[in-house]
């Protein structure tokens, strides 16, 4: 990679604050030219190394780094995670004493800090933006830059007001970030913020050591005990569900077969969401129970895997969400499971909405998109990048492929359910339209006498669970449609008429029964992390300890002193001087002036 000229200084920064030998992907280019005073719109994927991409230059550069974030409840530990590097930042939110806050406004306006949060709304507060005109401004920094857009899925209306920014300082330059990668939104973000003229950093969305699995629903809270106890015992992790009744219930479910597990959702109270969230990024091991409310900007690095136990919205959601799971560049998992019920339930709920027709189209294709990943027969993976507009190759870390789905010509099963689906007139759900195919003779089977229909048992041979596949299948191929208004009636489509006349063939999935997880198939050949002897094994357990017991102390969360991968080279370089603990990869001289010492010492105990 070329480095610019006039980098050296990023690069010292790089090594001597952060601790870090080199830079990331894009991030000299990035920091370069914000530093020299560009505008930037950057797309990184979660773990990408975004925020260094803000910080740096906010440190070459005279003034204080504006970094606009709408994550109030983590702002703490993002200063806590900059003072133990020696970084000297605030943050001005609706959770301090006006004491407190004036105090920061004094140290804005003096220049006595590098990096100041702000909450959108309290950007636009004229306080606010008369103290920053009083002030000098290294930069603006737009954080969750997706949130500007009303398309997506985090949506806060004070981000569009983020474009006084620009007319109120043309000379700041302006660096808006986001994991979200479509086009839409990046084109939404460029038009609101008035970043169209900006340099535009695009990076690759893929996350390597994330392997991707979607597993056929059959329990799902069950699925997710066994997927858990078999691969991820132990591990901190995140699970996924649709309604805060769910989280709640799943929660305590996990919590009784003895998984650490924690509920986050908005209908709790505050203070109980908080500590919630305090326990999970400060405690090792625990299982955040939760609804998309919970994960934005969460950067625990050892979130090991997410799960999904509801279908997501879109595969923008669905990607945010997954990548959430690894940061630190270990193996992880995202794990979902995903069946008929889904499908309808998602399908249901876009129906219902309040939204214009418009916005149902929207909402309809992305949904859409997210049941072809889930259906796929190719690479997940490659089947995720190519809808961010990048080609790739099958990649070896997903379900399919290490095990190939066998698909087969599914068009006579198809055929026998749309016939009978027509042959009861488009008004029956389901479960019905199963039960005369495999030719039950229930009672309101005998009532409505379709037991005397021609297709009455003409899918005997097929079990039900195959059949629920296959209308699964058929719904998220648009050939049937459900009709909420009528009891979940199926009905056929324009889509499905070719298929009828036989002129038209549907490849499908074949159903595989659900198998237990084996905890080999967690572990990513490839990424595997390097081994430690166990004589390193023993000194990495007790630099764990060691950190628990800072972290306590310091009353942050553990990562924040030190990253395992930091706490792995330690164990396996075992310095046994200072001079010798510098170099190692995320020890910056603030951390080697505060904690090389003890580290040292720590060392020649046991060594
Ligand atoms: P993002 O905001 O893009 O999700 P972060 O800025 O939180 O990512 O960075 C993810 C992790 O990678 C952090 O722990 C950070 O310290 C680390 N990191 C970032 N840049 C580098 C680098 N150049 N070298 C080593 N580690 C890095
Ligand atoms: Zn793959």
């Amino acid at each position: 990679m070329h480095q610019h000229s006039g980098n050296n200084q990023a690069l010292q920064v790089l090594e001597t604050v952060f601790g870090y030998p080199a830079f990331r992907g894009q991030q000299a280019e990035i920091i370069d030219h914000v530093a020299h005073g560009g505008d930037a719109l950057v797309l990184m994927p979660t773990g990408g190394g975004k925020s260094l991409c803000y910080q740096i230059p906010a440190l070459l550069r005279d003034g204080v780094g504006v970094v606009i974030s709408p994550l109030i409840a983590l702002m703490q530990d993002q200063v806590d995670a900059l003072a133990e590097v020696g970084v000297r930042a605030a943050f001005l939110n609706s959770t301090q004493t006006f004491e407190e806050s004036s105090r920061i406004e004094r140290q804005v306006r003096n220049g006595e800090l590098d990096l100041v949060y702000v909450a959108p709304e309290r950007l636009m507060t004229s306080r606010c933006l008369e103290l920053l005109q009083a002030s000098k401004i290294a930069l603006f920094a737009i954080d969750e830059a997706h949130c500007v857009s009303q398309w997506g899925h985090d949506f806060r209306p004070e981000y569009i007001k983020l474009s006084v920014l620009h007319e109120r300082f043309p000379q700041v330059p302006r660096i808006a970030l986001t994991a979200t990668a479509d086009q839409q939104t990046r084109d939404e973000i460029a038009e609101r913020l008035q970043l169209v003229d900006a340099h535009k950093y695009v990076s690759s969305f893929d996350r390597p050591n994330i392997r991707y699995q979607i597993v056929e629903k059959a329990n799902g809270r069950k699925q997710l005990l066994d997927f858990i106890q078999s691969t991820h015992s132990g591990d901190a992790g995140i699970v996924y569900c649709l309604s805060r009744k769910k989280v709640e219930e799943t929660a305590e479910f996990l919590s009784d077969n003895g998984i650490q597990s924690l509920p986050y959702h908005a209908g709790m109270k505050y203070e109980q969401r908080a500590a919630n969230q305090a326990r999970f990024l400060r405690e090792d091991g625990i299982v955040m129970t939760a609804t998309i409310a919970f994960g934005m900007g969460i950067d625990k690095p050892d979130v090991r895997f997410v799960a999904h136990l509801d279908l997501p919205k879109s595969i923008e959601g669905y990607y945010q969400e997954t990548g959430r799971a690894g940061r630190d560049g270990a193996p992880a998992n995202a794990w979902m499971t995903y069946g008929l019920q889904d499908v309808v339930q998602q399908r249901r709920m876009i129906a219902e909405s309040e939204a214009d027709e418009t916005f149902k189209r929207v909402l309809g294709a992305k949904l859409d998109a997210m049941l072809g990943l889930c259906e796929t027969l190719a690479c997940r993976r490659m089947h995720l990048l190519d809808y961010f507009g990048q080609s790739s190759e099958r990649c070896g870390n997903c379900d399919t492929c290490l095990n190939p789905p066998i698909s087969f010509d599914g068009t006579v099963a198809v055929q026998k359910l749309l016939s009978t689906v027509y042959r009861v007139d488009q008004r029956f759900a389901g479960g019905h339209v199963i039960e005369i195919l495999r030719g039950i003779e229930t009672d309101r089977i005998k009532q409505w006498r379709h037991d005397q229909l021609s297709t009455f048992g003409i899918g005997a041979e097929t079990s039900e669970a195959e059949w629920r596949a296959i209308l699964r299948q058929v719904i998220a191929l648009g050939l049937l449609a459900v009709d909420y208004e009528s009891y979940s009636a199926l009905k056929l489509t324009d889509a499905a008429r070719p298929v009828l006349r036989g002129a038209q063939k549907a490849q499908l999935r074949q159903y595989q029964k659900p198998v237990k997880p084996r905890r080999e198939s967690g572990k990513t050949k490839g990424y595997e992390e390097s081994t430690l002897s166990v004589a390193e094994q023993a000194l990495f357990d007790k630099l764990r300890w060691w950190r628990v017991e800072t972290a306590r102390k310091n009353n942050v969360p553990a990562y924040v002193i030190f990253h395992d991968a930091t706490l792995r080279d330690i164990a396996k370089a075992q310095p046994r001087s200072i001079g010798d603990l510098r170099g190692v990869t995320g020890v910056g001289e603030k951390k080697l002036e505060t904690y090389g010492e003890q580290i040292v010492a720590l060392l020649a105990e046991l060594v």
